[in-house]
């Protein structure tokens, strides 16, 4: 039972995780659908992870 709670890549600082959001503008359009536009943290561009250098992955000597 040895459960790792990480979760595999590193989460974002900025966002902690939560990349992007729908934020309501106020009002329907013409279908009644809410209108919503998508933030992405500018940080992670969306992905929610933060970008780490692949400073590890060349690391082979
Ligand atoms: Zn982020």
């Amino acid at each position: 039972m040895t459960h790792r709670t990480r979760p595999p890549s590193r989460i974002c600082p900025a966002c902690d995780g939560f990349a992007s959001a729908a934020i309501t503008l106020g009002g329907r359009d013409h279908r009644g659908h809410l209108r919503t536009i998508t933030a992405h943290c500018p940080a992670c561009h969306g992905t929610g992870t933060a970008r780490t250098t692949r400073a590890r992955e060349g690391a082979r000597a």
